[in-house]
Protein backbone atom coordinates (compact mmCIF):
# COMPACT_ATOMS: atom_id res chain seq x y z
CA UNK A 1 0.00 0.00 0.00
CA UNK A 2 1.19 3.50 -0.95
CA UNK A 3 -0.72 6.21 0.32
CA UNK A 4 -4.14 5.79 -1.28
CA UNK A 5 -3.13 3.50 -3.58
CA UNK A 6 -2.60 -0.89 -2.72
CA UNK A 7 0.40 -2.33 -4.53
CA UNK A 8 0.43 -2.53 -8.20
CA UNK A 9 1.97 -6.15 -8.21
CA UNK A 10 -0.18 -7.59 -5.76
CA UNK A 11 -2.82 -6.27 -7.83
CA UNK A 12 -1.61 -7.61 -10.95
CA UNK A 13 -1.43 -11.02 -8.92
CA UNK A 14 -4.81 -11.10 -7.98
CA UNK A 15 -6.02 -9.85 -11.25
CA UNK A 16 -4.24 -12.84 -13.21
CA UNK A 17 -5.95 -15.54 -10.71
CA UNK A 18 -9.44 -13.72 -11.07
CA UNK A 19 -9.27 -13.66 -14.60
CA UNK A 20 -8.23 -17.11 -15.22
CA UNK A 21 -11.03 -18.01 -12.49
CA UNK A 22 -13.62 -15.90 -14.44
CA UNK A 23 -12.83 -17.53 -17.65
CA UNK A 24 -12.80 -21.03 -16.24
CA UNK A 25 -15.77 -21.17 -14.99
CA UNK A 26 -17.66 -19.52 -18.25
CA UNK A 27 -16.98 -22.33 -20.98
CA UNK A 28 -20.07 -21.80 -22.76
CA UNK A 29 -19.39 -17.71 -22.99
CA UNK A 30 -16.18 -18.57 -24.38
CA UNK A 31 -17.95 -20.75 -27.01
CA UNK A 32 -20.06 -18.65 -27.79
CA UNK A 33 -17.61 -15.41 -27.99
CA UNK A 34 -16.03 -17.69 -30.54
CA UNK A 35 -18.67 -18.05 -32.58
CA UNK A 36 -19.37 -14.13 -32.74
CA UNK A 37 -16.13 -13.11 -33.77
CA UNK A 38 -16.76 -15.03 -36.99
CA UNK A 39 -19.63 -12.82 -37.46
CA UNK A 40 -19.07 -9.22 -35.48
CA UNK A 41 -16.39 -7.45 -34.74
CA UNK A 42 -15.04 -8.50 -31.53
CA UNK A 43 -17.42 -10.97 -31.52
CA UNK A 44 -20.30 -9.16 -30.17
CA UNK A 45 -22.83 -6.67 -31.34
CA UNK A 46 -21.25 -3.47 -30.84
CA UNK A 47 -17.62 -3.63 -31.23
CA UNK A 48 -16.64 -1.01 -28.25
CA UNK A 49 -18.39 -3.90 -25.47
CA UNK A 50 -15.32 -5.88 -25.99
CA UNK A 51 -13.36 -2.56 -24.36
CA UNK A 52 -15.58 -1.73 -22.00
CA UNK A 53 -14.46 -4.61 -19.59
CA UNK A 54 -11.46 -5.79 -19.54
CA UNK A 55 -12.44 -9.46 -18.93
CA UNK A 56 -13.79 -11.35 -21.88
CA UNK A 57 -17.48 -11.37 -22.54
CA UNK A 58 -20.19 -12.59 -20.57
CA UNK A 59 -23.55 -14.08 -22.91
CA UNK A 60 -26.31 -13.99 -21.08
CA UNK A 61 -29.04 -16.47 -20.87
CA UNK A 62 -32.09 -13.83 -19.07
CA UNK A 63 -32.72 -11.82 -16.29
CA UNK A 64 -35.30 -11.23 -13.20
CA UNK A 65 -35.89 -8.59 -10.87
CA UNK A 66 -32.09 -7.48 -9.49
CA UNK A 67 -30.74 -10.77 -11.35
CA UNK A 68 -28.70 -11.60 -14.11
CA UNK A 69 -27.84 -14.70 -15.24
CA UNK A 70 -25.48 -15.85 -17.61
CA UNK A 71 -25.21 -18.90 -19.95
CA UNK A 72 -22.89 -20.84 -17.43
CA UNK A 73 -25.75 -20.93 -14.90
CA UNK A 74 -23.83 -18.10 -12.83
CA UNK A 75 -26.31 -15.48 -11.04
CA UNK A 76 -25.62 -12.18 -10.54
CA UNK A 77 -27.02 -9.15 -8.28
CA UNK A 78 -26.75 -6.80 -10.78
CA UNK A 79 -25.45 -3.26 -9.62
CA UNK A 80 -24.40 -2.36 -13.37
CA UNK A 81 -28.13 -2.36 -14.25
CA UNK A 82 -27.10 -2.36 -17.48
CA UNK A 83 -25.49 1.57 -17.22
CA UNK A 84 -28.16 2.71 -15.33
CA UNK A 85 -31.03 1.79 -17.95
CA UNK A 86 -32.65 -1.27 -15.87
CA UNK A 87 -33.23 0.88 -12.51
CA UNK A 88 -36.44 -0.88 -12.98
CA UNK A 89 -35.46 -4.01 -12.48
CA UNK A 90 -36.00 -7.07 -14.78
CA UNK A 91 -38.78 -7.62 -16.27
CA UNK A 92 -41.39 -5.75 -13.81
CA UNK A 93 -45.06 -7.36 -14.34
CA UNK A 94 -46.97 -4.02 -15.48
CA UNK A 95 -44.23 -3.19 -18.25
CA UNK A 96 -44.16 -6.81 -19.57
CA UNK A 97 -47.73 -6.98 -19.81
CA UNK A 98 -48.03 -3.17 -21.27
CA UNK A 99 -45.10 -4.26 -24.00
CA UNK A 100 -46.88 -7.51 -24.53
CA UNK A 101 -50.26 -5.92 -25.06
CA UNK A 102 -48.77 -3.48 -27.54
CA UNK A 103 -46.75 -5.30 -29.70
CA UNK A 104 -49.53 -7.70 -30.29
CA UNK A 105 -51.68 -4.41 -31.37
CA UNK A 106 -48.97 -2.97 -33.51
CA UNK A 107 -45.47 -1.81 -32.62
CA UNK A 108 -45.48 1.23 -34.46
CA UNK A 109 -48.21 3.11 -36.56
CA UNK A 110 -46.40 6.80 -36.96
CA UNK A 111 -49.17 8.01 -35.79
CA UNK A 112 -49.78 8.78 -31.88
CA UNK A 113 -51.21 7.26 -29.64
CA UNK A 114 -53.27 8.71 -26.16
CA UNK A 115 -50.05 6.90 -23.83
CA UNK A 116 -48.02 9.76 -24.99
CA UNK A 117 -50.14 12.04 -24.30
CA UNK A 118 -50.06 10.21 -20.56
CA UNK A 119 -45.92 9.90 -20.72
CA UNK A 120 -45.80 13.64 -21.49
CA UNK A 121 -47.80 15.02 -19.06
CA UNK A 122 -46.16 12.98 -16.39
CA UNK A 123 -42.82 13.43 -17.58
CA UNK A 124 -43.95 17.56 -17.14
CA UNK A 125 -45.45 16.67 -13.46
CA UNK A 126 -41.84 15.54 -12.50
CA UNK A 127 -39.46 17.35 -14.07
CA UNK A 128 -41.33 20.91 -14.15
CA UNK A 129 -41.14 21.82 -17.71
CA UNK A 130 -44.57 21.65 -19.61
CA UNK A 131 -43.68 20.79 -23.47
CA UNK A 132 -41.94 17.10 -24.57
CA UNK A 133 -40.82 15.43 -27.61
CA UNK A 134 -39.58 11.79 -28.18
CA UNK A 135 -36.52 9.73 -29.38
CA UNK A 136 -35.00 6.54 -29.15
CA UNK A 137 -32.63 7.04 -26.93
CA UNK A 138 -30.54 9.71 -24.35
CA UNK A 139 -28.43 10.58 -27.51
CA UNK A 140 -30.52 11.16 -29.96
CA UNK A 141 -32.78 13.77 -27.12
CA UNK A 142 -29.39 15.58 -26.74
CA UNK A 143 -28.71 15.74 -30.20
CA UNK A 144 -32.13 17.21 -30.75
CA UNK A 145 -31.97 19.82 -27.87
CA UNK A 146 -28.65 20.90 -29.60
CA UNK A 147 -30.46 21.34 -33.03
CA UNK A 148 -33.26 23.47 -31.53
CA UNK A 149 -30.59 25.82 -29.43
CA UNK A 150 -28.89 26.64 -32.38
CA UNK A 151 -32.03 27.32 -34.22
CA UNK A 152 -33.14 29.52 -31.70
CA UNK A 153 -29.90 31.30 -30.38
CA UNK A 154 -28.30 31.71 -34.42
CA UNK A 155 -25.51 30.77 -32.30
CA UNK A 156 -22.78 27.10 -33.46
CA UNK A 157 -21.20 26.49 -30.12
CA UNK A 158 -22.05 23.96 -27.48
CA UNK A 159 -20.89 23.85 -23.86
CA UNK A 160 -20.09 20.91 -21.79
CA UNK A 161 -18.25 20.06 -18.46
CA UNK A 162 -14.72 18.07 -18.65
CA UNK A 163 -15.67 14.48 -17.65
CA UNK A 164 -18.89 14.54 -19.47
CA UNK A 165 -20.82 12.07 -21.44
CA UNK A 166 -23.65 12.69 -23.40
CA UNK A 167 -24.35 10.08 -25.78
CA UNK A 168 -22.20 9.41 -28.76
CA UNK A 169 -22.56 12.28 -31.62
CA UNK A 170 -19.94 14.53 -32.84
CA UNK A 171 -20.61 17.86 -30.95
CA UNK A 172 -19.89 15.75 -27.56
CA UNK A 173 -17.08 13.36 -28.30
CA UNK A 174 -14.41 15.88 -27.73
CA UNK A 175 -12.06 15.90 -24.24
CA UNK A 176 -9.63 18.59 -23.19
CA UNK A 177 -6.07 17.16 -23.60
CA UNK A 178 -3.96 19.84 -21.23
CA UNK A 179 -5.99 22.91 -22.41
CA UNK A 180 -7.27 22.31 -25.86
CA UNK A 181 -9.67 20.13 -27.09
CA UNK A 182 -9.20 16.93 -29.12
CA UNK A 183 -11.72 14.45 -31.14
CA UNK A 184 -11.77 12.19 -28.28
CA UNK A 185 -11.79 8.72 -30.88
CA UNK A 186 -11.48 8.18 -34.75
CA UNK A 187 -14.03 8.55 -37.36
CA UNK A 188 -14.83 12.22 -36.04
CA UNK A 189 -14.94 15.33 -38.83
CA UNK A 190 -11.11 17.11 -38.63
CA UNK A 191 -12.83 20.46 -37.67
CA UNK A 192 -15.34 18.66 -34.39
CA UNK A 193 -13.29 20.89 -31.92
CA UNK A 194 -14.01 24.10 -33.33
CA UNK A 195 -18.16 24.12 -32.19
CA UNK A 196 -17.95 22.94 -29.09
CA UNK A 197 -16.04 24.29 -25.75
CA UNK A 198 -15.24 22.11 -22.59
CA UNK A 199 -14.62 23.81 -18.79
CA UNK A 200 -13.98 22.11 -15.42
CA UNK A 201 -16.63 21.49 -13.82
CA UNK A 202 -17.05 23.28 -10.51
CA UNK A 203 -15.44 26.40 -12.27
CA UNK A 204 -17.22 29.68 -12.73
CA UNK A 205 -15.03 31.84 -14.00
CA UNK A 206 -13.40 29.35 -16.84
CA UNK A 207 -17.49 29.09 -17.58
CA UNK A 208 -18.28 32.71 -17.39
CA UNK A 209 -15.22 33.31 -19.98
CA UNK A 210 -16.28 30.86 -22.52
CA UNK A 211 -20.00 32.39 -22.20
CA UNK A 212 -18.58 36.25 -21.78
CA UNK A 213 -17.96 35.73 -25.92
CA UNK A 214 -22.02 35.04 -27.07
CA UNK A 215 -21.10 32.08 -29.21
CA UNK A 216 -22.65 29.43 -27.20
CA UNK A 217 -26.09 28.38 -27.95
CA UNK A 218 -26.58 25.92 -25.53
CA UNK A 219 -24.77 24.14 -22.03
CA UNK A 220 -25.79 20.73 -21.22
CA UNK A 221 -24.69 19.01 -18.18
CA UNK A 222 -25.68 16.33 -15.69
CA UNK A 223 -26.48 18.29 -12.48
CA UNK A 224 -23.95 15.68 -10.85
CA UNK A 225 -21.28 14.31 -13.45
CA UNK A 226 -21.83 10.68 -12.87
CA UNK A 227 -19.81 9.05 -16.01
CA UNK A 228 -16.22 8.96 -17.04
CA UNK A 229 -15.08 10.32 -13.50
CA UNK A 230 -17.19 8.01 -11.14
CA UNK A 231 -19.63 11.14 -9.40
CA UNK A 232 -18.92 14.85 -9.22
CA UNK A 233 -20.81 16.74 -6.99
CA UNK A 234 -21.39 20.44 -7.73
CA UNK A 235 -20.17 22.95 -5.08
CA UNK A 236 -22.88 25.03 -2.99
CA UNK A 237 -24.66 27.52 -5.47
CA UNK A 238 -22.99 26.35 -8.89
CA UNK A 239 -26.48 25.55 -10.17
CA UNK A 240 -27.51 28.87 -9.47
CA UNK A 241 -24.23 30.40 -11.27
CA UNK A 242 -24.85 28.41 -14.03
CA UNK A 243 -28.21 29.67 -14.44
CA UNK A 244 -27.34 33.11 -14.08
CA UNK A 245 -24.24 33.05 -16.04
CA UNK A 246 -26.00 31.32 -18.98
CA UNK A 247 -28.80 33.94 -18.67
CA UNK A 248 -26.75 36.68 -19.04
CA UNK A 249 -25.05 35.21 -21.77
CA UNK A 250 -28.02 34.65 -23.68
CA UNK A 251 -27.31 30.77 -23.58
CA UNK A 252 -29.77 28.08 -22.86
CA UNK A 253 -29.58 25.61 -20.53
CA UNK A 254 -30.25 21.56 -20.82
CA UNK A 255 -29.61 19.06 -17.92
CA UNK A 256 -29.11 15.58 -18.82
CA UNK A 257 -30.97 13.32 -16.33
CA UNK A 258 -30.75 10.17 -18.33
CA UNK A 259 -28.86 8.69 -15.32
CA UNK A 260 -29.18 11.26 -12.69
CA UNK A 261 -33.10 10.42 -12.91
CA UNK A 262 -32.76 7.33 -10.39
CA UNK A 263 -32.24 9.82 -7.69
CA UNK A 264 -36.50 10.19 -7.22
CA UNK A 265 -39.57 11.39 -9.42
CA UNK A 266 -38.16 14.27 -11.32
CA UNK A 267 -34.19 13.78 -10.78
CA UNK A 268 -31.73 16.61 -9.73
CA UNK A 269 -33.56 18.76 -11.18
CA UNK A 270 -36.67 18.60 -8.99
CA UNK A 271 -34.74 17.80 -5.64
CA UNK A 272 -32.49 21.30 -6.14
CA UNK A 273 -35.17 23.46 -7.79
CA UNK A 274 -33.22 23.58 -10.81
CA UNK A 275 -34.45 26.02 -13.46
CA UNK A 276 -33.38 24.92 -16.94
CA UNK A 277 -34.77 25.69 -20.58
CA UNK A 278 -34.11 21.63 -21.29
CA UNK A 279 -34.21 18.44 -19.52
CA UNK A 280 -33.57 15.46 -21.35
CA UNK A 281 -33.84 11.64 -20.10
CA UNK A 282 -33.67 8.12 -21.56
CA UNK A 283 -32.45 4.79 -20.52
CA UNK A 284 -34.66 3.54 -17.38
CA UNK A 285 -37.74 5.70 -18.30
CA UNK A 286 -39.39 3.34 -20.19
CA UNK A 287 -37.51 0.11 -18.01
CA UNK A 288 -35.19 -0.37 -20.69
CA UNK A 289 -37.60 -0.12 -23.61
CA UNK A 290 -35.60 2.05 -26.33
CA UNK A 291 -37.15 5.49 -25.51
CA UNK A 292 -35.51 9.28 -25.38
CA UNK A 293 -37.05 12.14 -24.01
CA UNK A 294 -36.85 16.31 -23.93
CA UNK A 295 -38.54 18.83 -22.15
CA UNK A 296 -38.46 22.00 -23.17
CA UNK A 297 -40.52 25.74 -21.46
CA UNK A 298 -43.15 27.29 -23.60
CA UNK A 299 -40.47 29.72 -25.19
CA UNK A 300 -38.19 26.92 -26.32
CA UNK A 301 -41.07 25.08 -27.94
CA UNK A 302 -42.12 28.11 -29.91
CA UNK A 303 -39.85 27.25 -32.59
CA UNK A 304 -40.99 24.03 -33.27
CA UNK A 305 -44.86 24.81 -33.16
CA UNK A 306 -47.32 25.07 -35.98
CA UNK A 307 -50.40 25.19 -34.90
CA UNK A 308 -51.78 25.33 -39.11
CA UNK A 309 -49.35 22.44 -40.04
CA UNK A 310 -47.09 22.94 -42.82
CA UNK A 311 -45.72 26.58 -42.60
CA UNK A 312 -43.15 27.04 -45.63
CA UNK A 313 -42.14 30.55 -43.84
CA UNK A 314 -40.73 29.29 -40.67
CA UNK A 315 -37.45 27.08 -40.86
CA UNK A 316 -38.00 23.74 -39.85
CA UNK A 317 -36.01 22.64 -37.06
CA UNK A 318 -33.83 19.35 -37.83
CA UNK A 319 -35.93 16.80 -35.26
CA UNK A 320 -36.72 13.53 -36.08
CA UNK A 321 -36.29 9.52 -36.66
CA UNK A 322 -39.08 6.73 -37.43
CA UNK A 323 -39.51 4.68 -34.50
CA UNK A 324 -38.88 7.95 -32.29
CA UNK A 325 -41.84 7.92 -29.35
CA UNK A 326 -43.46 4.49 -30.90
CA UNK A 327 -46.46 3.16 -29.22
CA UNK A 328 -44.18 0.46 -27.49
CA UNK A 329 -41.77 2.80 -25.90
CA UNK A 330 -45.09 4.79 -24.93
CA UNK A 331 -46.55 2.02 -23.22
CA UNK A 332 -43.41 0.66 -21.37
CA UNK A 333 -43.13 4.43 -20.21
CA UNK A 334 -46.55 4.65 -18.78
CA UNK A 335 -46.41 1.42 -17.18
CA UNK A 336 -43.19 1.87 -15.63
CA UNK A 337 -43.23 5.56 -14.09
CA UNK A 338 -47.24 4.99 -13.25
CA UNK A 339 -46.80 1.60 -11.91
CA UNK A 340 -43.08 0.69 -11.21
CA UNK A 341 -41.03 4.43 -10.47
CA UNK A 342 -43.17 4.98 -7.75
CA UNK A 343 -42.14 7.23 -4.67
CA UNK A 344 -42.38 3.82 -2.86
CA UNK A 345 -39.76 2.23 -5.54
CA UNK A 346 -37.51 5.06 -5.21
CA UNK A 347 -37.47 5.25 -1.45
CA UNK A 348 -36.87 1.40 -1.01
CA UNK A 349 -33.98 2.35 -3.67
CA UNK A 350 -32.57 4.75 -1.42
CA UNK A 351 -32.75 2.95 2.11
CA UNK A 352 -30.46 0.18 0.20
CA UNK A 353 -28.21 2.97 -1.24
CA UNK A 354 -27.45 3.78 2.17
CA UNK A 355 -27.06 -0.08 3.72
CA UNK A 356 -24.67 -0.15 0.34
CA UNK A 357 -22.26 3.17 1.59
CA UNK A 358 -22.60 2.06 5.25
CA UNK A 359 -21.02 -1.21 4.20
CA UNK A 360 -18.51 -0.22 2.06
CA UNK A 361 -17.85 2.73 4.20
CA UNK A 362 -17.44 0.16 7.34
CA UNK A 363 -14.96 -2.22 5.25
CA UNK A 364 -12.95 1.86 4.15
CA UNK A 365 -12.63 2.43 8.10
CA UNK A 366 -11.57 -0.49 9.51
CA UNK A 367 -9.09 -1.40 7.08
CA UNK A 368 -7.82 2.29 8.13
CA UNK A 369 -8.06 3.31 4.29
CA UNK A 370 -7.90 6.64 2.79
CA UNK A 371 -10.80 6.27 0.94
CA UNK A 372 -14.41 8.08 0.41
CA UNK A 373 -17.57 6.83 -0.09
CA UNK A 374 -19.91 8.50 -2.20
CA UNK A 375 -23.70 8.73 -0.87
CA UNK A 376 -26.01 9.71 -4.11
CA UNK A 377 -29.50 8.17 -3.43
CA UNK A 378 -29.71 5.01 -4.50
CA UNK A 379 -25.94 4.29 -5.57
CA UNK A 380 -23.03 4.47 -3.73
CA UNK A 381 -19.08 3.24 -4.58
CA UNK A 382 -15.31 4.62 -3.53
CA UNK A 383 -13.17 6.68 -4.19
CA UNK A 384 -9.35 5.95 -3.59
CA UNK A 385 -8.79 9.55 -2.12
CA UNK A 386 -9.51 11.18 1.16
CA UNK A 387 -11.53 13.75 0.10
CA UNK A 388 -14.11 12.97 -3.12
CA UNK A 389 -12.63 14.88 -5.80
CA UNK A 390 -14.64 18.39 -7.14
CA UNK A 391 -12.80 18.14 -11.24
CA UNK A 392 -12.23 15.76 -14.12
CA UNK A 393 -8.99 15.68 -13.70
CA UNK A 394 -8.72 14.83 -9.76
CA UNK A 395 -10.99 12.52 -10.30
CA UNK A 396 -8.76 10.87 -13.27
CA UNK A 397 -5.51 10.93 -11.09
CA UNK A 398 -7.20 9.04 -7.85
CA UNK A 399 -8.70 6.54 -10.38
CA UNK A 400 -6.70 4.20 -10.31
CA UNK A 401 -8.04 1.74 -13.49
CA UNK A 402 -5.88 -1.63 -12.29
CA UNK A 403 -7.59 -1.45 -9.14
CA UNK A 404 -10.78 -1.01 -10.78
CA UNK A 405 -10.15 -3.74 -12.88
CA UNK A 406 -9.14 -6.36 -11.03
CA UNK A 407 -12.61 -5.11 -8.35
CA UNK A 408 -15.01 -5.95 -11.17
CA UNK A 409 -13.73 -9.32 -11.66
CA UNK A 410 -13.15 -10.24 -8.12
CA UNK A 411 -16.79 -9.00 -7.44
CA UNK A 412 -18.56 -11.11 -11.06
CA UNK A 413 -16.76 -14.25 -9.88
CA UNK A 414 -18.22 -14.19 -6.44
CA UNK A 415 -21.64 -13.04 -7.78
CA UNK A 416 -22.30 -9.47 -8.04
CA UNK A 417 -21.83 -7.72 -11.22
CA UNK A 418 -20.31 -4.15 -10.68
CA UNK A 419 -20.92 -0.65 -12.36
CA UNK A 420 -18.62 -0.38 -15.73
CA UNK A 421 -15.07 1.50 -14.98
CA UNK A 422 -15.34 4.91 -12.94
CA UNK A 423 -19.23 4.49 -12.51
CA UNK A 424 -20.77 3.72 -8.96
CA UNK A 425 -23.06 0.98 -8.19
CA UNK A 426 -26.32 1.36 -8.24
CA UNK A 427 -29.57 -0.18 -6.61
CA UNK A 428 -32.25 -1.03 -8.53
CA UNK A 429 -36.06 -0.56 -7.05
CA UNK A 430 -35.79 -4.43 -7.35
CA UNK A 431 -32.08 -4.91 -5.51
CA UNK A 432 -32.46 -6.74 -1.76
CA UNK A 433 -31.04 -6.06 1.66
CA UNK A 434 -29.42 -9.64 0.08
CA UNK A 435 -28.03 -8.25 -3.07
CA UNK A 436 -26.22 -5.35 -0.79
CA UNK A 437 -24.90 -7.50 1.96
CA UNK A 438 -23.30 -9.98 -1.25
CA UNK A 439 -21.71 -6.72 -2.41
CA UNK A 440 -20.12 -5.33 0.94
CA UNK A 441 -18.82 -8.65 1.38
CA UNK A 442 -17.03 -9.40 -1.89
CA UNK A 443 -15.57 -6.04 -1.54
CA UNK A 444 -14.66 -6.80 2.36
CA UNK A 445 -13.53 -10.45 1.12
CA UNK A 446 -11.01 -8.34 -1.82
CA UNK A 447 -9.64 -5.28 0.85
CA UNK A 448 -8.66 -8.29 2.35
CA UNK A 449 -6.89 -9.96 -0.28
CA UNK A 450 -5.02 -6.71 -0.88
CA UNK A 451 -3.19 -7.20 2.42
CA UNK A 452 -4.49 -3.58 3.72
CA UNK A 453 -7.35 -4.98 5.58
N1 LIG B 1 -26.54 11.08 -21.16
C1 LIG B 1 -25.97 10.54 -20.08
C2 LIG B 1 -25.80 11.37 -18.86
C3 LIG B 1 -25.54 9.21 -20.11
O1 LIG B 1 -24.95 8.69 -19.04
C4 LIG B 1 -25.71 8.46 -21.30
C5 LIG B 1 -25.24 7.02 -21.41
N2 LIG B 1 -24.30 6.61 -20.51
C6 LIG B 1 -26.32 9.07 -22.39
C7 LIG B 1 -26.73 10.39 -22.29
C8 LIG B 1 -26.53 8.34 -23.67
O2 LIG B 1 -27.51 7.36 -23.51
P1 LIG B 1 -27.81 6.38 -24.73
O3 LIG B 1 -26.53 5.65 -25.00
O4 LIG B 1 -28.89 5.48 -24.20
O5 LIG B 1 -28.24 7.20 -25.87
Amino acid sequence: MSGAHPDPARVAELKAREDAAFVAARPRSQELWAAGQGVMPNGVPMSWLRTSYDHPPLFIESAEGSRLRDVDGHEYADFNIADMSMFTGYGPAPVVEAVSRQVARGSQYLLPTEDSIWVAGELGRRYGLPLWQFTLAATSANTEVIRIARSLTGREKVLFFDGKYHGHFDDVLVELEGDHLVPEEAGLPHDVTERTLVVPFNDLASLWQALASREVAVVITEPALTNNVGLLMPDAGFHDSLRELTRNAGTLLAYDETHTQVVGPGGLARMWGLAPDFVTVGKSIAAGIPLGAYGMTEEVAAVLQRPGGRDDTKPQVAVGGTLFGNPVSMAAARAAMSEVLTDGAYAHSQRLGTRLADGLSGVVTEAGLPWTTHRFWPRSGVSFSPAPPRNAVEATTVLDVPLRRLMRVYLANRGVWDAIIGAGPTCSVAATDEDVDAYVAAFGELVGELGVG
